[in-house]
């Protein structure tokens, strides 16, 4: 017996390499994350080869493993290379914050040590680093010290989060479902729809409100929605607002909004999966006026802190909303104490998760606040910029930015049905063109029955030249509609 199992620890003792290994290991490594970081700023940021892929298919799981240089190469070639480059400058589609460096530091370093967040016995140094970020966040909204929340994997999971704690904080029960109304607009994104049928909310009645001509919510249609369903016997429940839309960057009138939801005793939930982290700028603040009158608010540090992907964050104005939905335990627990700080457990769907604060912590910690203040201000700026300057190339825009977003597309020579069709043909064709040359990626919507294109300057390695660059792209690519 001990034979064989001193036989089975040497054959998995590779599980553990040995000093001399991870050196060799990581050198090995070293071509892809620095030959990477090398070329960040002047990759394509498409390349349109979706094919490179088809390699990872080729070499299955097997017992026998293959040497590392030849792992690398495949990463190199098959995952890395091909298609959409988010820690490209040039990626100015949906919303990427980039990636930072430090804060694959931080994950480097967490995955090594895999100290345990979910609890803070097992981790106390861990769940004060996590709640530090939480607070910090909450703070930047403006919520009272009654807060808690939560970082998640990303917006979806910490919008579901939130719209259970909205549930639960309402008492609905499955027969109260078909009369609870929910408040959306069209500009809403669709993770709050997955939600809710995740939520086994899928039988609760949708109001999409009407936006005005900057895309944002009227609160006088909210408020006439509500009294006509409170007149019908129904019973108004979650109003949702967007700091920032997907597709327009709008954000709606929270003030006026959360008056409405406090008159009506609503739940008032804030998507800033994208627009939270203006915060940090003197005109985001003015812009989310009212979101610290919010019941619930999300933020994805992915998007506006530059994280790499898998943090978004949750926060509830009071967080026995969420202790309520989410706190529970179980007999193999018993040794883990009752600590009066609140862990990521008691407030999330979660038990085991990563140490992901770490990857916010981390940066915020070394670089301070003061960097992102000014990337984010930037960005705000070049929002302005290319709102200006694509429409002297002969581009229609959307309405000035509320954020960072800019739609715009080349025009119709009339409101004609046949015009607007031959527009919508030209602006498709400019999407297929910008997606082959490569250099700049951005993404397209169909807003108001037209195709038009849209760009979101957010990465931190996003500056001027690029934004001049997407605008002498479309400068050479509309030359011959000019003439
Ligand atoms: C990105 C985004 C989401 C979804 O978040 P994920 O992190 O992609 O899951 C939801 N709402 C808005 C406004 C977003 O921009």
């Amino acid at each position: 017996m001990i034979e064989t199992i001193r036989a089975l620890e040497a054959a998995s003792r590779v599980l553990d390499p040995d000093a001399a290994e991870r050196a060799r290991l990581r050198a090995a490594f070293e071509p892809l994350t620095e030959g990477f970081l090398g070329r960040a700023r002047t990759m394509k940021a498409f390349v349109d080869e979706p094919e490179r892929a088809f390699e990872v298919d080729v070499h299955p799981i097997a017992a026998e493993g293959r040497p590392i240089e030849s792992i690398v190469e495949l990463l190199e070639n098959a995952v890395v290379t091909p298609s959409a480059q988010p820690a490209s400058p040039g990626h100015v589609a949906y919303f990427t914050g980039g990636g930072l460096y430090h804060g694959a530091l931080a994950d480097f370093a967490s995955a090594i040590t895999n100290k345990y967040t979910g609890i803070y016995f097992p981790g106390p140094g861990e769940v004060r680093i996590e709640n530090q970020v939480v607070r910090w966040i909450a703070d930047l909204v403006g919520y009272p010290a009654e807060a808690g929340g939560a970082v998640l994997s990303g917006g979806s999971i910490a919008i579901l989060t939130a719209v259970v704690a909205a549930r639960e904080a309402a008492g609905l029960r499955a027969a109260d479902i078909p009369s609870a109304v929910v408040y959306l607009t069209a500009q809403t994104h669709h993770a709050l729809g997955k939600a809710l049928r995740v939520a086994g909310l899928s039988e609760a009645q949708l109001r999409i409100i009407p936006i005005d001509e900057r895309y944002r919510m009227r609160p006088d249609a909210l408020a006439e929605a509500i009294a006509t369903d409170r007149a019908q016997g129904l019973r108004p429940w979650l109003i949702t607002a967007t700091a920032g839309t997907t597709e327009v960057g709008a954000v709606d009138p929270l003030a006026a909004i959360a008056d409405i939801a406090e008159r009506e005793h609503c739940w008032f939930h804030v998507d800033a999966a994208y627009g939270g982290f203006f915060l940090l700028t003197e005109h985001g603040r003015a812009m989310m006026r009212g979101i610290e009158r919010s019941d619930s608010v999300i933020l994805d540090p992915h998007k506006g802190l530059f994280a790499a992907w898998g943090v978004g964050v949750v926060l509830t104005r009071d967080a026995t909303t969420l202790t309520t939905a989410m706190r529970d335990t179980g007999p193999y627990l018993q040794d883990t104490g009752h600590a009066d700080v609140l862990s990521p457990a008691d407030v999330s769907p979660e038990l085991t998760r990563p140490f992901r604060a770490l990857r916010l912590w981390l940066p915020l910690a070394h670089l301070g606040t003061r960097p992102f203040v000014a990337a984010l201000e930037e960005k705000l700026e070049l929002a302005r910029y290319f709102y200006t300057r694509v429409q002297e190339l002969g581009f229609e825009v959307g309405p000035e930015p509320d954020l960072g977003v800019i739609v715009f597309r080349w025009p119709a020579d009339s409101a004609d049905a046949d015009d607007l069709e031959k527009a919508n043909a030209i602006n498709q064709r400019l999407r297929d063109q910008l997606l082959a040359d490569g250099r700049i990626f951005l993404s397209t919507t169909m807003l108001d029955g037209r195709f038009t294109l849209r760009i979101a300057p957010l990465s931190f390695r996003t500056h001027l030249d690029t934004v001049d660059l997407v605008l002498d792209v479309l400068d050479e690519l509309t030359a011959p509609l000019r003439r």
